[in-house]
């Protein structure tokens, strides 16, 4: 559909028939007792369909399923060549359903459409069609041993995965872990968030239409607390690849150790630095560039540069600059292809923002543009881009993810106390530096304890390379081939060569 209307788009909202029933063995199934969840829209509050409340049963279901199918070998023991082509179909699927899940993902968790169409879709089935091309192109290895033996090094799949993902990136999200878990040759039980169910559920359905295996991919829709405990909790799962918050992150830790030592991946939270030192090369540009990232997707992105360190000699200037963008960021109709920023997940996401807003003023911060809810008569969450100055590292705003669109700003003096401010945090996940001094890059980009670098930019991102964090950020590393490190077990098989 080329230049829909808002009015388009809410046309075609308004006659969606969305199913919210889990997807067990390759099929739709209501929950074992029934019971579900009402899920509204966060941008006018919307009612869009009863979602299936899975719980322990249910999840053992989906884990039976998923064992089954490996079991079975009718996919881990597929050729490669063969699991690529059906990967790719899969892919191909989801590109073909562009507009279907963009309006999924819209109206499930309060982005704009434009970038549900242009990022969300195309990134996830980017990020299926990639792990597939790489199924048959990853070679095992062979040990540099003596005449006299034979080493092989191999990679097995670890058998059954549990995904578990949050509301912010839905699809993405999901196709970092179906990725590399489906093409090393695993089983899938994935949990969507319950503030974001729906496109997981349609993703499902795509995978097997492309012709993967029932059970291979099983979707169990529901509450963190009941049907995310119970499959983190469940004897039979190998590994879990997680990506939420720090405090559920540290839950998950817990129930491997609880049950059967599962394997944990933990993708988790992030207070990111953007550091825009005394020599850097376009003020203009940094401050574009940190307000683009920071306001994309509400401010609902782990690697949000939420923390801007600005040389004290720039900083009014900076603030200046960055507070006249705010406004080009300011919140719209998700469903007008001009927004480019839409609605807070929900309620509680709406209340955590404004009450760090108020923390900020409360603890002496100065806010400079935004901080007001907006939009409400619209039944939607919707939060102005909001810029505060004045802050210290141990204030609140700076210290917690926020996870909305306020951006903290504090001053330095110099390089040294840059790299201070920034590495002190429980987080490490991204950072960023601008200056025009080689030297100066490459020594900061070594002494910032973050799982990326950015340098003079924030935007570049591509499936070729590993993201993840430092310190409580987490331990795992979605994205690139070392993913298949997560969902592969590596077995060593010595044979024996006797002398002639
Ligand atoms: P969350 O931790 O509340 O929930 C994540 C998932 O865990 C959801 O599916 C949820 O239902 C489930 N869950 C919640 N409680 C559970 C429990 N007790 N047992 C088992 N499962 C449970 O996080 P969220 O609010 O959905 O997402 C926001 C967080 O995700 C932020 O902290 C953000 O930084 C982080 N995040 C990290 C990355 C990354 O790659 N590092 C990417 C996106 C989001």
């Amino acid at each position: 559909m080329a230049e829909a209307t808002a009015r388009d788009w809410h046309a075609r909202a308004a006659a969606l028939a969305i199913d919210g029933r889990a997807f067990i063995d390759g099929q739709r199934v209501a929950s074992l007792g029934g019971a579900s969840f009402d899920k509204f829209s966060p941008i006018d509050g919307r009612l869009m369909a009863a979602v299936a409340r899975c719980e322990a049963g249910d999840v053992d279901a989906a884990v039976r399923s998923a064992r089954a199918a490996f079991d079975s070998a009718r996919w881990a023991g597929m050729p490669p060549a063969a699991r690529k082509k059906l990967l790719l179909r899969f892919a191909e699927k989801i590109l073909a359903a562009r507009e279907e899940l963009a309006l999924l993902e819209t109206l499930d968790m309060g982005k704009p459409i434009r970038d549900a169409l242009s990022v969300d879709v195309p990134s996830a089935a980017r990020c299926i069609a990639w792990y597939a091309e790489a199924v048959d192109k990853v070679y095992d290895e062979i040990a540099p041993t003596g005449r006299n033996a034979l080493a092989l090094i191999t990679r097995e799949p670890v058998g059954v995965v549990a995904a578990i993902v949050p509301w912010n990136y839905p699809m993405i999200m999901a196709a970092w872990k179906l990725g590399p878990a489906l093409a090393a040759g695993n089983s899938v039980v994935l949990k969507p968030s319950e503030k974001s169910p729906f496109t997981a559920l349609r993703l499902a359905e795509l995978a097997v239409d492309a012709g993967i295996p029932p059970g291979v991919f099983n979707v169990v829709p529901g509450y963190g607390h009941e049907a995310g405990e119970a499959l983190a909790l469940h004897m039979d799962v190998d590994a879990i690849g997680f990506t939420g918050s720090t405090r559920i992150g540290r839950r998950m830790l817990e129930y491997a150790g609880r049950s059967n030592l599962k394997r944990v991946f933990n993708e988790l939270g992030g207070k990111s630095a953007f550091i825009v030192m005394d020599d850097v090369g376009s003020l203009e540009r940094a401050a574009a560039t940190v307000a683009g990232s920071l306001f994309f997707n509400q401010g609902e992105s782990c690697n949000a540069p939420s923390r801007v360190l600005v040389h004290e000699g720039l900083a009014d200037e900076f603030v200046a600059m960055v507070s006249a963008q705010a406004p080009k960021h300011a919140p719209g109709d998700p469903l007008d292809e001009t927004t480019v920023m839409g609605a807070l997940v929900d309620f509680t996401q709406l209340r955590t923002v404004l009450g760090y807003i108020e923390a900020g003023q409360a603890e002496g911060a100065r806010c400079v543009a935004g901080g007001r809810q907006v939009r409400a008569e619209t039944g939607g969450f919707y939060v102005e881009p909001t810029v505060f100055d004045g802050v210290t590292n141990t204030m609140k705003i700076a210290a917690e993810e926020i996870f909305g669109p306020v951006l903290s700003v504090l001053r330095f003096r110099d390089e040294a106390e840059a790299i201070a401010i920034a590495n002190a945090s429980q987080y490490g996940l991204q950072a960023s530096v601008w200056t025009e001094n080689l030297s100066r890059a490459h020594r900061m980009a070594r002494a910032l304890r973050a799982g990326t670098v950015h340098v003079n930019q924030y935007d570049e991102d591509d499936i070729t390379v590993p993201f993840g964090g430092f310190k409580q950020s987490g331990n795992g590393r979605d994205k690139s081939l070392h993913a298949f490190d997560k969902y592969s077990e590596l077995k060593t098989t010595w044979l024996r060569i006797d002398p002639a």
